[in-house]
């Protein structure tokens, strides 16, 4: 692995403690309150306003487009106190995070001039359409299929475990747009912006663990979508996709879905003078460090345009890891009660964690098959 040391600059500084007191001003406010995996679960279409007013989404894009014409590292400071301090952003999240960079570098410049601003605007909202039924693992093998017809498309099939598509506007959909040869599966694959709100389009809940309803699966009965709503090439829908997977493996969120809990349980630690406690918690902090600081290094090198695939798999198979660990560490450590209802905010962050944290490694690829793509990484060098 050759991965680059970041050193923040002075700005950099002043813009995550610019960051930090807006956050912690709106959470004594009353705007939100801490929550673990927030970023996926914790939909908040006010609060996406909010942001997007602060201009806090789309940081790192063009400004003709609505963006900030930051740089990447200062979108990975944003980031990090997003997560950390457990703000509800998932409404926007996939949108800022991979539909704004999809769209430019491969969206037309109508695309890019309609749908930009408004997502960074924090009210328009994407979800991801990969999953299926019988594709998720093996994700080449997408069925839903899309047929030409007089200006568009007519899009059949079903998409399962799709996050917030109850709440999106849009989903980046990746259909077959010509025949299906199990010998060439990344072939004829196409991605397409569908409207959620389309006719035809039927949206039905997938409860979680905790009865809560954060994702669903999508059913497509003859739906029309217009031609300009093609994303790219027609048929290169797979290395579109690919292109997108290093941006959505490496980041923070990998990381950081249950640091707010790591936060209390250490305050409360030191709250009690609990030295022996505190000295186990305290490892926890230093697997943190250490893989923020691969994870930064992996951001760094997408910023240069570099390959970091393997490296960017790594991270989120140790991260994701790592932040099931979380919880379990800290119901050893601390007298809790688990509560999604409780008042007090370790009863609360414990019960988020321990309900979220199977997920955090099937998401975004399986540790199975993260291995498998590390070790083609290691056998090819
Ligand atoms: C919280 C959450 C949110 C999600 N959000 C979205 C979303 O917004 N959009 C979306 O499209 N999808 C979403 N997903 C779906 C996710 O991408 C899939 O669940 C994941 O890719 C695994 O696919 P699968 O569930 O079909 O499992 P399968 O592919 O059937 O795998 C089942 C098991 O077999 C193992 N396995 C499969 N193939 C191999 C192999 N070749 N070698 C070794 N082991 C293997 C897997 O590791 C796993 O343990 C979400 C999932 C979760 C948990």
């Amino acid at each position: 692995m050759h991965l680059p040391t970041v050193q923040f600059t002075t700005a950099q500084h002043e813009f995550r403690q610019q960051v930090r007191s807006f956050l912690q001003q709106h959470v004594a406010d009353g705007t939100f309150r801490t929550k673990c995996d927030a970023w996926l679960s914790g939909s908040d279409p006010h609060f996406s306003k909010i942001i997007g007013e602060a201009g806090l989404i789309g940081l790192t894009w063009p400004t003709q487009y609505g963006g900030q014409g930051r740089s990447s590292l200062d979108r990975y400071i944003l980031t990090e106190e997003l997560l950390a301090i457990g703000a509800p952003v998932a409404a926007h999240w996939i949108a800022d995070r991979q539909t704004g960079p999809l769209l430019l570098r491969f969206g037309t410049e109508a695309q890019k001039q309609y749908y930009l601003p408004r997502i960074a605007e924090g009210i328009c909202y994407f979800a991801i359409g990969l999953s299926e039924p019988n594709s998720g693992s093996d994700l080449a093998s997408v069925r839903t299929r899309a047929e030409k017809v007089d200006g568009g498309w007519l899009v059949n099939g079903a998409k399962t475990w799709t996050s917030n598509a109850h709440d999106a506007h849009y989903m980046i959909t990746l259909v077959r747009t010509g025949p299906y040869d199990p010998q060439k599966k990344h072939e004829n694959l196409s991605q397409l912006i569908v409207d959620l709100h389309a006719p035809g389009v039927t949206i039905t809940p997938i409860r979680y663990l905790t009865g809560e309803h954060h994702f669903n699966d999508i059913f497509f009965d003859n739906v029309f979508i217009p031609d300009d709503q093609v994303v790219g090439e027609l048929g290169n829908g797979w290395r579109q996709g690919l292109a997108e997977l290093a941006f959505e493996r490496s980041g923070p969120e990998r990381i950081l879905s249950t640091f707010p809990l790591l936060q209390q349980a250490i305050d409360e630690l030191k709250k009690r003078g609990d030295v022996a406690r505190l000295a186990e918690a305290v490892t926890l902090v230093a697997d943190v460090w250490s893989l923020r600081n691969l994870s930064i290094g992996v951001s760094k090198v997408l910023e240069e345009g570099g390959d970091v695939d393997v490296t960017a798999a790594l991270v989120k198979s140790v991260g994701t890891k790592f932040e099931q660990k979380v919880p379990e560490i800290v119901r050893l450590l601390l007298d809790v009660y688990p509560r999604l209802d409780a008042d007090t905010p370790l009863d609360r962050l414990l019960a988020q964690a321990m309900l979220h944290a199977p997920g955090f490694t099937i998401r975004g690829g399986t540790s199975e098959i993260l291995a498998g793509i590390i070790a083609k990484g290691v056998v090819a060098q």
